[in-house]
């Protein structure tokens, strides 16, 4: 029997992918109920592969929307770099999903069996005995397990317990997030957009026929609080040099509707296992949003987390972490660095010249490497 610890993308794709390769599981999480906070996210087509390969993709697009042309730009929106996601659509089948975070977890949920999910549930710490491991929840209850898969998120409690030297990193850059109740211009409906000032950015892009995600990143000290009742004048005297849509899409946000979290990742562990608990998604390789992978990450581990422990129980673990180390560790790498050149406030002008002259056939050749699901 495996233990999955978090009902968050990584947890929940796990156990879809445990259903479908008939794995025995029982998934814990902390929350009461369904109830993921955020704003959009995006689904890259290689995290869209693996929920075709669980049976939710249809849903998934019913959900979301989709995105078929990424567009860097200057802060007056006039494109640094143009990225049609139709070639990647012939290529893979789908184009890029941008869907809110809770719609997601909502049809995650719902394709699962619920005598499968026990909220209300939080983990606490495990001990090990001779047939295998003890979980202790936060309610005193205990469980017996074979294995333990935690998928609790950045702040991973079994990772504190396993690898208490872990570090999470502050990239010095703080986030707003918001869904404005509105749709963007028709001409944007199916586009994704980040606009890049002197050291802040601006990114949006429609998640349904009534909502639009937005978010704002400035450099910033870790641990900042905002004053409701200033906050939006204090961003749009931020974005006051950007083009329109920023400003009309943090004017039309309830203010309820806007977090605000430090941007963060996890110093790369040496290992991700240890005997017959594994870390997977933000757990073991939290990375900066930069590169809008974290959460594919995490699908990506369900994928061949189910398929190793279906192929190579006995090693299952191993396999596992030497199939996805490089690739998810040069996601993490690569997705702070371009948080760092994002953020150039003096050399923008110099970024913004060297973006415009990048070979097409570089920034695809990119772009695929990322797409492409590794084969097993
Ligand atoms: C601003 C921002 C934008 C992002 N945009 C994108 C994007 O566009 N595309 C993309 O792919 N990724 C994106 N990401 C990254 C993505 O959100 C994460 O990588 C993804 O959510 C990781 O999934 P996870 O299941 O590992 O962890 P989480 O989604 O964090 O889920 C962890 C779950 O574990 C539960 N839990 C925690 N502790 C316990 C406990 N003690 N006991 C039981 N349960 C517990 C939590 O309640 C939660 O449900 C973004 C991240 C941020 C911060």
């Amino acid at each position: 029997m495996f233990s999955i610890i978090g009902a968050g993308i990584g947890g929940l794709t796990t156990a879809l992918m445990f259903e479908k390769l008939n794995i025995p599981y029982q998934l814990y999480e902390k929350a009461k109920q369904p109830n993921a906070i955020g704003a959009g996210i995006w689904l890259a087509p290689n995290a869209l592969k693996v929920l075709e390969f669980c049976g939710v993709l249809d849903a998934v697009f019913e959900a979301g929307n989709e995105v078929d042309r990424i567009t860097l730009t200057n802060e007056k929106l006039e494109a640094l770099a143009d990225s049609s996601q139709i070639p990647a659509k012939k290529k893979y089948g789908f184009t890029t999903v941008a869907i809110h975070r809770a719609r997601l977890q909502h049809v995650l949920v719902k394709a699962l069996p619920k005598e499968k999910m026990i909220w209300n549930k939080g983990f606490s710490h495990y001990t090990k005995n001779e047939s295998g491991l003890t979980i202790h929840f936060e309610d005193k209850s205990t469980h017996h397990t074979d294995f333990l898969i935690a998928a609790d998120g950045i702040n991973s409690k079994v990772r504190q317990q396993l690898f208490p030297e872990s570090q999470i990193r502050y990239s010095g850059q703080t986030c707003w997030r918001g869904v404005s109740p509105n749709p963007l211009p028709e001409a944007f409906k199916h586009r994704g957009c980040e606009l890049w000032g002197k050291g802040i950015r601006f990114g949006f892009s429609q998640l349904n026929d009534a909502e639009t995600s937005w978010f704002a990143v400035k450099k910033a000290e870790g641990f900042g609080v905002d004053e409701p009742l200033t906050l939006k004048k204090e961003l749009l005297e931020l974005y006051k040099e950007f083009h329109d849509i920023p400003k009309e899409l943090i004017s039309e946000t309830p203010i309820e509707a806007i977090l605000r979290n430090d941007i963060t990742d996890l110093k790369p562990l040496q290992n991700w296992f240890q005997d017959k608990v594994l870390l997977m998604g933000d757990a073991a390789h939290a990375t900066t949003p930069n590169m809008g992978q974290g959460g594919a990450q995490a699908i990506e581990d369900a994928y061949y987390l189910g398929h190793y422990i279906k192929s190579n129980p006995e090693h299952a673990f191993s396999v596992f972490q030497n199939k996805r180390y490089k690739r998810v560790n040069n996601i993490v790498k690569q997705s702070w660095f371009t948080g760092k050149i994002a953020h150039f406030s003096t050399l923008a002008s110099l970024r913004n010249f060297v973006f415009k002259q990048l070979p097409k056939a570089l920034v695809d050749k990119n772009m695929h490497s990322v797409y492409q699901l590794k084969d097993l």
